[in-house]
């Protein structure tokens, strides 16, 4: 790895990088826990090890990075991250440090969704905080949470297998045959969650943040409501007025709940909606689970079909 960076700053002069060297142990920095599931299971058998900058706790859509992620960066051999409509905190060091970044939104041939009004308000506040990206509204903003659907992600196992290929020529025969196994994993995942999901495609569901829309139209599923964190906090006056009205109508009956979901906001719709039902999702993963990206998918899937059998 030093020698890596070394070779590149050398080689910066010139606008070159050179991280194609072949390396003992490669060191890939994930920016979040399923980009880091991807890694595991493609650097399996190898001396490799994966390493993750948000740990499930904190929230993706804008942070500042702390010293300790600072020099996981550093030792990097490849950084694998969505994209910086998400991780706008991570634009500036990877200019500086690029040694190899392979972002989720430049997979060929996806099909990105246009950010919802929430998610560009978010980002353009967050983008004011890390004082990133004033060309952002000139792009247009994409919804990031593009881990959640599988057939993107299995594309771009494909780039990182590439990249990872590239880097240690060594264990190549090994990436690739870690690759079809983890992509037919995927999509072994992806049919039993089909099957789980489809009852669930007449039912509109209520979400705390708009993560799961990738997901949602994988599966053709529908967002029915949103909620966050607090209900003042995000929702005008009259949407909540309309929100409790369909609660106590009792149209909207299943609640996908999030780990960071503040107890609060629970009270006030348990109040309103005694009957609704929860799933404990859980759209980031976390930084300890150790089931693989596969495994924590159909987790997702079995969570929101549950939601419906308790009715
Ligand atoms: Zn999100």
């Amino acid at each position: 790895m030093l020698y890596c960076a070394r070779v590149f700053a050398f080689l910066a002069g010139v606008g070159v990088s050179l991280c194609t060297l072949s390396v003992q142990a490669v060191t890939v920095v994930a920016s979040i826990p399923p980009l880091a599931m991807l890694s595991q299971s493609l650097l399996q058998g190898t001396n490799g090890v994966t390493l993750v900058l948000v740990n499930g706790k904190q929230s993706p859509h804008g942070m500042s990075l702390l010293p300790s992620q600072r020099a996981s960066l550093e030792k990097a051999d490849l950084v694998l991250w969505v994209g910086e409509d998400l991780e706008s905190w991570l634009v500036k060091p990877l200019t500086q440090l690029k040694c190899g970044q392979l972002a989720m939104r430049d997979t060929s041939s996806i099909q990105l969704l246009p950010a919802t009004a929430v998610q560009q308000v978010k980002m353009r506040q967050k983008a004011e905080q890390t004082g990133s990206d004033e060309h952002h509204q000139h792009q247009g903003a994409w919804d990031m949470h593009l881990w959640l659907d599988p057939t993107i992600v299995q594309a771009y196992v494909g780039h990182v297998r590439d990249e990872l290929m590239m880097r240690d020529a060594v264990n190549a025969e090994r990436y690739r045959q870690n690759a079809r196994q983890l992509i037919s994993d995927i999509q072994q995942a992806d049919a039993q969650a089909k099957q789980l999901l489809e009852p669930m495609q007449t039912e509109p569901l209520l979400v705390m943040h708009d993560a799961w829309r990738y997901l949602f139209r994988h599966y053709g599923l529908t967002q029915g409501a949103m909620v966050q964190k607090t209900p003042e906090q995000s929702i005008g006056a009259a949407s909540v007025a309309q929100l409790e009205q369909r609660l106590r109508n009792g149209e909207l009956r299943c609640l996908l709940r999030e780990p960071q979901f503040e107890p609060k906001a629970m009270d006030w719709l348990n109040a309103l909606a005694p009957n609704l039902n929860v799933a404990m999702t859980d759209p980031l993963g976390s930084a300890n689970y150790s089931g693989g990206y596969a495994a924590w998918l159909l987790d997702q899937a079995k969570a929101i079909s549950n939601c419906q059998k308790r009715q």
